[in-house]
Protein backbone atom coordinates (compact mmCIF):
# COMPACT_ATOMS: atom_id res chain seq x y z
CA UNK A 1 0.00 0.00 0.00
CA UNK A 2 1.46 3.64 -0.68
CA UNK A 3 1.31 6.01 2.19
CA UNK A 4 -1.37 7.83 0.48
CA UNK A 5 -3.73 6.36 -2.05
CA UNK A 6 -5.35 8.25 -4.97
CA UNK A 7 -9.37 8.29 -4.66
CA UNK A 8 -12.19 10.19 -6.62
CA UNK A 9 -12.01 13.80 -5.77
CA UNK A 10 -15.04 15.28 -4.74
CA UNK A 11 -15.62 17.12 -7.47
CA UNK A 12 -15.40 14.36 -9.53
CA UNK A 13 -17.70 12.31 -7.61
CA UNK A 14 -20.45 15.15 -8.05
CA UNK A 15 -19.85 15.36 -11.92
CA UNK A 16 -20.28 11.62 -12.37
CA UNK A 17 -23.52 11.66 -10.23
CA UNK A 18 -25.06 14.98 -12.35
CA UNK A 19 -23.78 13.45 -15.80
CA UNK A 20 -26.56 10.59 -14.77
CA UNK A 21 -29.23 12.80 -13.27
CA UNK A 22 -28.97 15.56 -15.74
CA UNK A 23 -28.43 17.37 -18.81
CA UNK A 24 -24.77 18.80 -18.43
CA UNK A 25 -23.85 21.88 -20.55
CA UNK A 26 -21.65 20.54 -23.68
CA UNK A 27 -18.83 22.67 -21.72
CA UNK A 28 -19.41 20.91 -18.66
CA UNK A 29 -19.81 17.75 -20.11
CA UNK A 30 -16.49 17.86 -21.45
CA UNK A 31 -15.43 19.00 -18.09
CA UNK A 32 -16.81 15.48 -16.64
CA UNK A 33 -14.80 13.85 -19.57
CA UNK A 34 -11.89 15.54 -18.81
CA UNK A 35 -11.64 14.57 -15.00
CA UNK A 36 -12.71 11.45 -15.70
CA UNK A 37 -9.72 10.78 -18.17
CA UNK A 38 -7.09 11.90 -16.39
CA UNK A 39 -8.48 10.62 -13.20
CA UNK A 40 -8.16 6.92 -15.44
CA UNK A 41 -4.78 7.76 -16.60
CA UNK A 42 -3.23 8.66 -12.89
CA UNK A 43 -4.86 5.40 -11.89
CA UNK A 44 -3.05 3.46 -14.46
CA UNK A 45 0.73 5.07 -13.27
CA UNK A 46 -0.21 4.30 -9.51
CA UNK A 47 -0.56 0.70 -11.06
CA UNK A 48 3.00 0.70 -12.12
CA UNK A 49 4.61 2.59 -9.26
CA UNK A 50 2.90 0.20 -7.05
CA UNK A 51 5.62 -2.46 -7.18
CA UNK A 52 8.17 -0.07 -6.03
CA UNK A 53 6.00 0.24 -2.72
CA UNK A 54 8.16 -1.29 -0.59
CA UNK A 55 11.29 0.62 -1.88
CA UNK A 56 9.99 4.10 -1.50
CA UNK A 57 7.10 6.21 0.04
CA UNK A 58 4.41 6.92 -2.44
CA UNK A 59 2.32 9.43 -1.99
CA UNK A 60 -0.69 10.19 -4.41
CA UNK A 61 -2.88 12.79 -5.12
CA UNK A 62 -1.56 15.62 -3.00
CA UNK A 63 -2.99 19.44 -2.42
CA UNK A 64 -0.55 21.36 -0.76
CA UNK A 65 -0.30 25.14 -0.60
CA UNK A 66 2.77 27.11 -0.54
CA UNK A 67 2.93 30.70 -0.15
CA UNK A 68 -0.57 31.30 -0.64
CA UNK A 69 -0.94 29.20 -3.67
CA UNK A 70 -2.69 25.74 -4.51
CA UNK A 71 -1.23 23.22 -5.68
CA UNK A 72 -1.74 19.41 -7.05
CA UNK A 73 0.57 16.79 -7.20
CA UNK A 74 -0.25 13.40 -8.92
CA UNK A 75 2.33 10.82 -7.65
CA UNK A 76 5.34 11.56 -5.42
CA UNK A 77 8.12 9.53 -4.57
CA UNK A 78 10.77 9.91 -1.78
CA UNK A 79 13.72 7.97 -2.52
CA UNK A 80 16.38 7.59 -0.72
CA UNK A 81 18.15 11.04 -2.41
CA UNK A 82 15.87 12.53 -4.23
CA UNK A 83 12.33 13.41 -4.60
CA UNK A 84 10.43 12.39 -7.66
CA UNK A 85 7.48 14.56 -8.83
CA UNK A 86 5.08 13.26 -11.35
CA UNK A 87 2.65 14.78 -13.89
CA UNK A 88 0.52 12.64 -15.45
CA UNK A 89 -1.17 13.67 -18.47
CA UNK A 90 -3.81 10.85 -20.11
CA UNK A 91 -4.07 13.12 -22.77
CA UNK A 92 -4.97 11.23 -26.09
CA UNK A 93 -3.98 11.92 -30.24
CA UNK A 94 -1.92 14.14 -31.90
CA UNK A 95 -0.06 16.95 -30.98
CA UNK A 96 2.36 20.15 -31.69
CA UNK A 97 5.01 21.54 -29.64
CA UNK A 98 6.25 25.41 -30.63
CA UNK A 99 7.71 28.21 -29.22
CA UNK A 100 7.34 27.11 -25.64
CA UNK A 101 3.87 25.76 -26.47
CA UNK A 102 1.64 22.61 -26.70
CA UNK A 103 -1.29 22.36 -29.57
CA UNK A 104 -3.93 20.28 -30.86
CA UNK A 105 -3.41 19.19 -34.20
CA UNK A 106 -6.57 18.72 -34.98
CA UNK A 107 -7.73 22.15 -34.49
CA UNK A 108 -4.47 24.02 -33.53
CA UNK A 109 -5.65 25.28 -30.42
CA UNK A 110 -3.37 25.83 -27.58
CA UNK A 111 -3.32 24.01 -24.62
CA UNK A 112 -1.88 24.92 -21.14
CA UNK A 113 2.02 23.86 -21.37
CA UNK A 114 2.04 21.07 -18.96
CA UNK A 115 5.28 21.86 -18.42
CA UNK A 116 4.73 24.75 -17.45
CA UNK A 117 2.40 23.25 -14.53
CA UNK A 118 5.19 20.80 -13.54
CA UNK A 119 7.61 23.63 -13.05
CA UNK A 120 5.20 25.39 -10.75
CA UNK A 121 4.33 22.52 -8.70
CA UNK A 122 8.12 21.84 -8.61
CA UNK A 123 9.07 25.34 -7.02
CA UNK A 124 6.01 25.72 -4.72
CA UNK A 125 7.25 22.09 -3.14
CA UNK A 126 10.79 22.64 -3.02
CA UNK A 127 10.00 26.27 -0.92
CA UNK A 128 7.44 24.47 1.29
CA UNK A 129 9.96 21.93 2.11
CA UNK A 130 13.04 24.16 2.27
CA UNK A 131 10.55 26.44 4.88
CA UNK A 132 10.84 23.15 6.88
CA UNK A 133 14.29 22.64 6.85
CA UNK A 134 14.55 19.23 3.97
CA UNK A 135 16.50 20.05 1.64
CA UNK A 136 16.05 16.11 -0.76
CA UNK A 137 16.55 17.84 -4.13
CA UNK A 138 13.67 16.86 -6.50
CA UNK A 139 13.26 15.55 -9.79
CA UNK A 140 10.30 16.31 -11.69
CA UNK A 141 8.90 14.49 -14.54
CA UNK A 142 5.64 14.79 -17.01
CA UNK A 143 4.61 11.58 -17.76
CA UNK A 144 2.51 11.05 -20.86
CA UNK A 145 0.83 7.61 -20.30
CA UNK A 146 -2.05 7.11 -22.99
CA UNK A 147 0.11 4.91 -25.80
CA UNK A 148 -1.97 6.83 -28.88
CA UNK A 149 -0.79 10.04 -27.55
CA UNK A 150 2.04 11.49 -29.88
CA UNK A 151 3.79 15.09 -29.99
CA UNK A 152 5.22 16.35 -32.89
CA UNK A 153 8.33 18.75 -32.92
CA UNK A 154 8.79 17.14 -29.03
CA UNK A 155 11.39 19.44 -27.38
CA UNK A 156 14.49 17.09 -26.11
CA UNK A 157 13.87 16.76 -22.59
CA UNK A 158 14.38 15.08 -20.22
CA UNK A 159 11.58 15.43 -18.04
CA UNK A 160 9.21 14.35 -20.49
CA UNK A 161 8.40 10.66 -20.42
CA UNK A 162 6.70 9.38 -23.09
CA UNK A 163 4.29 5.88 -22.70
CA UNK A 164 7.22 3.78 -25.00
CA UNK A 165 9.62 5.22 -22.76
CA UNK A 166 7.70 4.06 -19.41
CA UNK A 167 9.16 0.41 -18.97
CA UNK A 168 13.02 2.49 -18.89
CA UNK A 169 11.13 5.37 -16.59
CA UNK A 170 10.36 2.48 -14.20
CA UNK A 171 13.64 0.38 -14.22
CA UNK A 172 15.60 3.43 -13.51
CA UNK A 173 13.33 4.36 -10.62
CA UNK A 174 13.48 0.35 -9.59
CA UNK A 175 17.20 0.79 -9.88
CA UNK A 176 17.69 3.04 -7.08
CA UNK A 177 19.19 2.66 -3.49
CA UNK A 178 15.91 2.17 -1.02
CA UNK A 179 17.69 2.37 2.00
CA UNK A 180 14.97 4.98 3.62
CA UNK A 181 15.80 6.61 7.44
CA UNK A 182 14.11 8.74 9.30
CA UNK A 183 14.53 12.00 7.82
CA UNK A 184 12.68 10.27 4.11
CA UNK A 185 9.77 9.55 6.80
CA UNK A 186 9.41 12.83 8.27
CA UNK A 187 9.33 14.13 4.83
CA UNK A 188 6.69 11.84 3.76
CA UNK A 189 4.34 12.83 7.40
CA UNK A 190 5.46 16.39 6.79
CA UNK A 191 3.48 16.04 3.54
CA UNK A 192 0.65 14.28 4.66
CA UNK A 193 -0.45 16.20 7.62
CA UNK A 194 -0.06 19.26 4.97
CA UNK A 195 -1.87 17.50 2.45
CA UNK A 196 -5.88 19.49 2.10
CA UNK A 197 -8.72 17.58 1.47
CA UNK A 198 -11.15 19.68 0.12
CA UNK A 199 -10.31 21.65 -3.08
CA UNK A 200 -10.78 25.07 -3.29
CA UNK A 201 -10.94 24.61 -7.15
CA UNK A 202 -13.92 22.81 -7.97
CA UNK A 203 -15.98 23.24 -11.11
CA UNK A 204 -19.35 22.21 -10.55
CA UNK A 205 -22.32 23.79 -12.64
CA UNK A 206 -25.53 24.71 -10.22
CA UNK A 207 -28.39 22.13 -10.00
CA UNK A 208 -31.09 21.56 -7.54
CA UNK A 209 -33.06 18.41 -6.22
CA UNK A 210 -35.92 18.91 -8.68
CA UNK A 211 -33.81 19.24 -11.74
CA UNK A 212 -32.23 15.77 -11.27
CA UNK A 213 -33.44 12.66 -11.97
CA UNK A 214 -34.45 10.21 -9.40
CA UNK A 215 -33.34 6.38 -8.87
CA UNK A 216 -31.70 3.98 -7.78
CA UNK A 217 -28.82 3.46 -10.61
CA UNK A 218 -27.14 0.18 -10.80
CA UNK A 219 -23.80 -0.38 -9.20
CA UNK A 220 -22.01 -1.99 -11.98
CA UNK A 221 -23.12 0.35 -14.90
CA UNK A 222 -25.18 3.25 -13.72
CA UNK A 223 -28.04 2.42 -15.56
CA UNK A 224 -31.35 3.73 -13.76
CA UNK A 225 -33.03 0.57 -15.54
CA UNK A 226 -33.31 -1.18 -12.35
CA UNK A 227 -36.38 -3.49 -10.76
CA UNK A 228 -36.92 -4.17 -7.76
CA UNK A 229 -37.78 -7.18 -6.36
CA UNK A 230 -38.18 -8.58 -2.38
CA UNK A 231 -35.01 -8.81 -1.93
CA UNK A 232 -32.56 -7.70 -4.58
CA UNK A 233 -32.45 -4.84 -7.17
CA UNK A 234 -31.92 -6.07 -11.06
CA UNK A 235 -30.50 -4.57 -13.45
CA UNK A 236 -32.09 -4.56 -16.97
CA UNK A 237 -29.01 -3.35 -18.69
CA UNK A 238 -26.30 -5.42 -17.49
CA UNK A 239 -27.94 -8.02 -15.42
CA UNK A 240 -26.26 -7.01 -12.14
CA UNK A 241 -28.06 -7.25 -8.97
CA UNK A 242 -27.68 -6.20 -5.34
CA UNK A 243 -29.32 -6.18 -2.57
CA UNK A 244 -32.04 -3.39 -2.04
CA UNK A 245 -30.03 -2.43 1.17
CA UNK A 246 -26.61 -1.91 -0.27
CA UNK A 247 -28.68 0.19 -3.23
CA UNK A 248 -30.47 2.15 -1.44
CA UNK A 249 -27.14 3.05 1.16
CA UNK A 250 -25.24 3.71 -1.64
CA UNK A 251 -28.05 6.51 -3.42
CA UNK A 252 -28.05 8.00 0.00
CA UNK A 253 -24.56 8.39 -0.01
CA UNK A 254 -24.87 10.24 -3.10
CA UNK A 255 -27.63 11.94 -2.06
CA UNK A 256 -25.70 13.36 0.57
CA UNK A 257 -22.57 14.45 -1.42
CA UNK A 258 -24.88 16.65 -4.05
CA UNK A 259 -27.23 17.71 -0.86
CA UNK A 260 -24.26 17.70 1.73
CA UNK A 261 -27.11 20.33 3.67
CA UNK A 262 -30.18 18.50 3.69
CA UNK A 263 -31.42 16.59 6.47
CA UNK A 264 -32.22 13.09 5.37
CA UNK A 265 -35.39 11.94 5.76
CA UNK A 266 -36.83 8.64 4.94
CA UNK A 267 -39.11 10.86 2.76
CA UNK A 268 -36.56 12.27 1.16
CA UNK A 269 -34.89 9.33 0.49
CA UNK A 270 -38.13 7.15 -0.52
CA UNK A 271 -38.41 10.12 -3.29
CA UNK A 272 -34.90 9.83 -4.28
CA UNK A 273 -34.85 6.42 -4.62
CA UNK A 274 -37.93 6.19 -6.20
CA UNK A 275 -38.05 2.10 -7.19
CA UNK A 276 -38.60 1.19 -3.73
CA UNK A 277 -42.06 0.53 -3.01
CA UNK A 278 -42.67 1.13 0.71
CA UNK A 279 -41.58 3.77 3.18
CA UNK A 280 -41.13 1.55 6.06
CA UNK A 281 -38.17 -0.60 4.22
CA UNK A 282 -36.41 2.77 3.25
CA UNK A 283 -36.13 3.79 7.04
CA UNK A 284 -34.90 0.54 8.29
CA UNK A 285 -31.83 0.70 6.05
CA UNK A 286 -31.35 4.15 6.77
CA UNK A 287 -31.74 2.79 10.70
CA UNK A 288 -28.75 0.52 9.88
CA UNK A 289 -26.02 3.33 9.34
CA UNK A 290 -27.34 6.33 10.22
CA UNK A 291 -28.38 7.97 13.18
CA UNK A 292 -32.05 8.75 13.85
CA UNK A 293 -32.58 12.33 15.48
CA UNK A 294 -36.05 13.28 16.75
CA UNK A 295 -39.55 11.34 16.58
CA UNK A 296 -42.66 11.33 14.31
CA UNK A 297 -42.78 13.16 11.13
CA UNK A 298 -39.87 15.65 12.29
CA UNK A 299 -37.71 13.15 12.67
CA UNK A 300 -34.76 12.82 10.24
CA UNK A 301 -30.86 11.14 10.04
CA UNK A 302 -27.49 12.27 10.94
CA UNK A 303 -24.25 11.09 9.53
CA UNK A 304 -22.14 9.59 11.85
CA UNK A 305 -19.42 11.63 10.56
ZN1 LIG B 1 -26.10 -2.47 -14.70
Amino acid sequence: MPLKSRTESKEFRIMKSLNGRMQLSSDDKQHYLNLKKGYEGEVKFDSLTASLDSKFYILNDLLLKSNNTTFQIDSLLITQALIILCEVKNYEGDYYYKDDGFYMCTNSKEITNPLHQLHRSETLLRQLLQKQGFNLPIDGNLIFIHPEFFLYQAPQNKQIIFSPQLPSFMKNLSAKPSNLNGNQRKIADFLLSAHITDSPYTQVPTYEYGGLRKGCKCGVCDSFDVICGERKIRCMNCGSEETIELAVLRSTEEFILLFPKQRITTNMIHDWCKVVKYKKRIRNILLTRYILVGHGKYSYFETTK
